[in-house]
């Protein structure tokens, strides 16, 4: 399997020191035959992979990581970006209804997204109205009116109770789409759902009324439906509707195939629109809210060694803090050298506020805490790396003159100095009351 592959390229080397070109051609060969193998569009691999590379290239490897698994980390963390970070969800318009246009390839599965997303809402309380706007294919209404009514949901149609089965709905889809909305309003609907025609191919007259339909009603979103396993042809496709309708968000169909899903990164990529649902299915429950970290492990089609790089670095950080915890305990051994290191642990967390929520029966020193600013870390850092071995372990030897010499190493002003070994003082008195007060040396988060 490609995560056997790439687990071969790796080095056992743990982390240190910066990613070299080397370290990233050899995953990235890996990498770009995944993308390929998930059917991404080939002008879309490469531009990832140059991107990658040149985001990669110099990144500090994680103490906890092999230089392969950190490229792996950086691939990761931006197909999810591209792929739109959070899950996207729908903005609901001020003044409803909210009008939902859906747009997309004959076949994409727009008719039966429209049931789904109607289901869906109807489950989160909302009040959906589907109107039949493809006017193109015989039944095509009647097959929105199936959806409608499974979904429970009713549907406004050019000839609303006749069936179309016998012959084709004829009608101007703009004048159906702007009475629809009158309707909507009269019967207090708060979201509107309009399902349009589409082509086999893209084609002119399509794209300029569903055009005309979004621009008639104002829809507050436009839905770009997309069969996952139109594979090299996603990027034109998506790129002429993006010019023809300017979408807001994409809906990746029959992921329940054995697509991949590569189409979702090419798409997303070119128009850098956010996907938002996904369908995977003919029912009506088979629908889901999409996650971009989630389909970005599908594409690379490697949990395995994601979730490998997830506990090395969870585990990292345990071993970490479980020194700390000892350092906590041990308030004689506590140096500037661990001042360091707990710090550089901090800026890993994110800020000292996270820090105070993991320590129990620290409300006493919750204020001086605070004051500590966490922008200041860099500083403090650059002041500790200037120091001698010998200064770090006994700061109390840190005279006048080697004041001076460590600022003048660190580029700060001596008076910098001064405080950073105030606080050290203060810091050192802390660990000193958090080891006798109470719980002792008592950490959270099931550490030893
Ligand atoms: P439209 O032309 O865009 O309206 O597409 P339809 O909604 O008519 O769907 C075309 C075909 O694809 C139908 O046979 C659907 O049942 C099928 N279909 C739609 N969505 C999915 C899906 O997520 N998974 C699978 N397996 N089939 C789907
Ligand atoms: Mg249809």
């Amino acid at each position: 399997s490609l995560s056997d592959r790439l687990a071969a390229t790796f080095k056992n080397l743990r982390g240190k020191g910066k990613l070299t070109e080397a370290d990233i051609d050899g995953t990235a060969r890996e990498i770009r035959r995944a993308l390929l193998d998930a059917d991404v569009a080939v002008p879309v691999v490469r531009e990832f992979i140059a991107r990658v590379k040149a985001r990669a290239l110099g990144t500090e490897v994680a103490q906890s990581l092999n230089p392969g698994q950190q490229v792996v980390k950086i691939v990761n963390e931006e197909l999810v970006g591209i792929l739109g970070g959070e899950t996207r969800e729908l903005h609901f318009a001020k003044h409803p209804p909210t009008i939902i246009m859906l747009a997309g390839l004959q076949g994409a599965g727009k008719t039966t997204l429209a049931g789904k997303l109607a289901a869906h809402l109807k489950n989160r309380g909302h009040q959906p109205m589907l109107v039949a706007c493809d006017l193109q294919r015989p039944n095509a209404v009647g097959q929105l009116q199936v959806g409608g009514e499974r979904a429970g949901v009713p549907v406004y149609a050019p000839h609303p109770g006749v069936s179309s089965e016998t012959e084709e709905a004829t009608g101007d889809p703009v004048a159906v789409a702007e009475d629809s909305i009158t309707h909507a309003n009269e019967k207090l609907h708060d979201v509107v759902i309009i399902d349009t025609a589409g082509r086999l191919g893209v084609d002119e007259e399509m794209m300029t009324q569903a055009a005309n339909i979004k621009s008639a009603v104002g829809a507050h979103e436009t839905l770009f439906v997309i069969d996952s396993m139109i594979g090299q042809d996603a990027v034109n496709t998506a790129q002429a509707f993006n010019e023809g309708v300017n979408f807001t968000g994409v809906v990746l169909t029959k992921l329940d195939g054995d697509a991949r899903g590569g189409a979702a990164l090419s798409v997303a990529q070119v128009t850098g629109k956010p996907v938002m649902y996904a369908s995977t299915g003919e029912g009506l429950k088979d629908f889901e809210v999409f996650h971009p970290d989630r389909m970005a492990r599908r594409i690379l089609d490697m949990g395995d060694i994601l979730s490998i790089i997830e506990q090395a670095e969870a585990s990292w950080d345990k071993a970490e803090a479980a020194k700390m915890a000892q350092k906590f305990t041990d308030q004689e051994d506590f140096t500037l050298e661990d001042f360091r290191a707990q710090m550089q642990q901090l800026k890993k967390m994110g800020s000292m506020k996270k820090l105070l929520g993991m320590m129990p029966g620290a409300a006493g020193m919750r204020q001086q805490l605070e004051q500590f600013d966490d922008s200041q870390l860099d500083r403090v850092e650059a002041i500790i790396n200037s120091m001698t071995p010998h200064e770090r372990n006994a700061p109390k030897i840190i005279n006048g003159s080697r004041r001076a010499r460590i600022a003048k190493g660190a580029g700060v002003h001596v008076s910098e100095i001064n405080s950073l070994l105030e606080r050290f003082t203060q810091a050192q008195k802390m660990m000193k009351k958090m080891a006798s007060g109470g719980g002792g040396g008592d950490m959270p988060g099931g550490m030893p």
